[in-house]
């Protein structure tokens, strides 16, 4: 939107009075254009340099340029506010050059709405409860939702304001919207975090952040409702089988899984708390479909279900050396013809009553199913002249049987897939309620 003479409109008569009409209207306008369209200030700030110049008090303005969060909308390109910091934590984020940068994330609110916002730049110091005046961040929707963006081209001061200090806002990991109160509840994008949780494993490792060698713990930690995989930024001496209060932590998604986020500014603290033993919460978690779909995935599943087809490019396939991909007639989609090395898996369409899923299992469970080894079915397949064979015993072995999977699931524009690691028979399924279940989805 370009920069007008109406768009100037309420800002020229909060100028002018902020001046005691001592300016008249057509120079503040021409100095505004100077200001926002030559020199490209925001108007914020042009509007306090213009009271200044010509002797005024820049607190006299009208607040009028800042909004009301509630009254941002999506998708505008300025918008200018007074805020209490509710939340915020750093976070690393991968650019697609391939380098790493820091950003920062919270909650901010005025009593009219809680925002989500996000800084792109290398320094910010501010702490829930400062209050912060923003010109010219700008506003991005997602889903339903507000997000404030402060960029750049945005100015941020911290000032004293009597109204947004009074403002009650709630404490950092209280349940708000975006937040969880177990490790089932958690979600992408989610800040604010307290859960208390069983740390299952933990491991150091070294990543390179912006050219320099930096240490991370990541491994898997749980509560009774379920399990999840962790990366702390910052050495909290985490140990494993050890039970721990963790406050402020933030949710990102690896490959569609849910992980929960742990740098400097998460409060993480031993305490006594009743939580299922070590063993058994190494067991994963038993989820149905419907509940893995709307969370997007998880990193130790269990599953009950039947199998309702073997698809296609299940049994015996061809991997492309250079990148492991599975070959069509001989061809890599990105290496072009070659050469395959031979290798077993098995797709299946998995349906648990709530829902279907792609289930993958992978060469050993393959094997293991059809009782022979990779060399066994090659041997298989140059008798026949075909594959087909395989996929027939396949099917004998698996079509419309039930089976308990455990192993990690993701979605991706494909569906949810579900990658297992161990596959058994399921006895004590009760077959004809879950297909009668089935029978009655593909009705409705
Ligand atoms: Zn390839």
């Amino acid at each position: 939107m370009q920069a007008n003479e109406t768009d100037f409109g309420p800002h020229v008569k909060d100028i002018a009075e902020a001046l005691e009409n001592k300016l008249d209207e057509a120079t503040i306008v021409e100095e505004l254009r100077q200001y926002v369209e030559n020199y490209g200030i925001d108007l914020a700030t042009a509007k306090e340099a213009i009271v200044r110049k010509h002797y005024g008090d820049p607190r006299t303005l009208q607040a009028s340029a800042f909004l009301p969060l509630a009254n941002i909308k999506a998708d505008e390109s300025s918008v200018s506010f007074r805020a209490k910091i509710v939340s915020v934590f750093s976070k690393e984020i991968n650019l697609k050059d391939g380098s790493q940068k820091t950003i920062f994330e919270g909650e901010i609110a005025d009593g009219s709405a809680t925002l989500r916002f996000t800084v792109w730049r290398d320094e910010f110091t501010a702490k829930p409860g400062t209050i912060l005046e923003v010109t010219n961040a700008y506003s991005k929707g997602w889903k339903d939702r507000v997000d404030l963006n402060l960029g750049d081209r945005c100015r941020v001061r911290e000032v004293e304001d009597e109204a947004l200090a009074a403002l009650d806002v709630p404490a950092a990991g209280s349940p708000t919207a975006g937040s969880a109160s177990d490790v089932a509840g958690l979600r992408n994008g989610m800040g604010s975090v307290t859960l208390t949780v069983r740390i299952l494993d933990v491991q150091e490792r070294e990543v390179t952040v912006r050219g320099e060698p930096k240490a991370l713990w990541s491994g898997t930690l749980a509560d009774a409702s379920g399990s999840c995989r962790f990366t702390a930024w910052h050495d909290h001496k985490l140990q494993a089988d050890t039970i721990y209060e963790i406050g402020n932590a933030y949710v990102r998604e690896w490959q569609g899984i849910p992980e929960l986020q742990i740098n400097e500014n998460t409060a993480v603290g031993t305490v006594d708390a009743e939580l299922p033993s070590l063993e058994e919460l190494a067991v994963g978690t038993n989820y149905t479909i419907d509940l893995l779909d709307e969370r997007g995935g998880a990193s130790d599943a269990l599953l009950e279900g039947h199998v309702l087809a073997v698809r296609e490019g299940s049994g015996l396939i061809f991997r492309c050396p250079e990148c492991n991909r599975v070959l069509r007639s001989r061809q890599c989609m990105v290496h072009g013809e070659q050469e395959g090395q031979p290798d077993l898996r098995t797709k299946l369409l998995f349906d648990d009553g709530t829902g279907s899923l792609q289930l993958f299992l992978n060469r050993e469970l393959t094997e293991k199913v059809l009782g022979r080894d990779l060399d066994s079915c090659l041997e298989l397949v140059r008798e026949n002249y075909s594959a087909e064979a395989l996929t027939e015993e396949l099917e004998q072995a698996l079509l419309l049987k039930p089976l308990t999977v455990e192993g990690y699931t993701r979605s991706d524009d494909y569906g949810l897939m579900f990658f297992a690691r161990k596959c058994q028979p399921a006895h004590n399924l009760d077959v004809p309620s879950v297909a009668r279940q089935f029978l009655a989805a593909l009705e409705a």
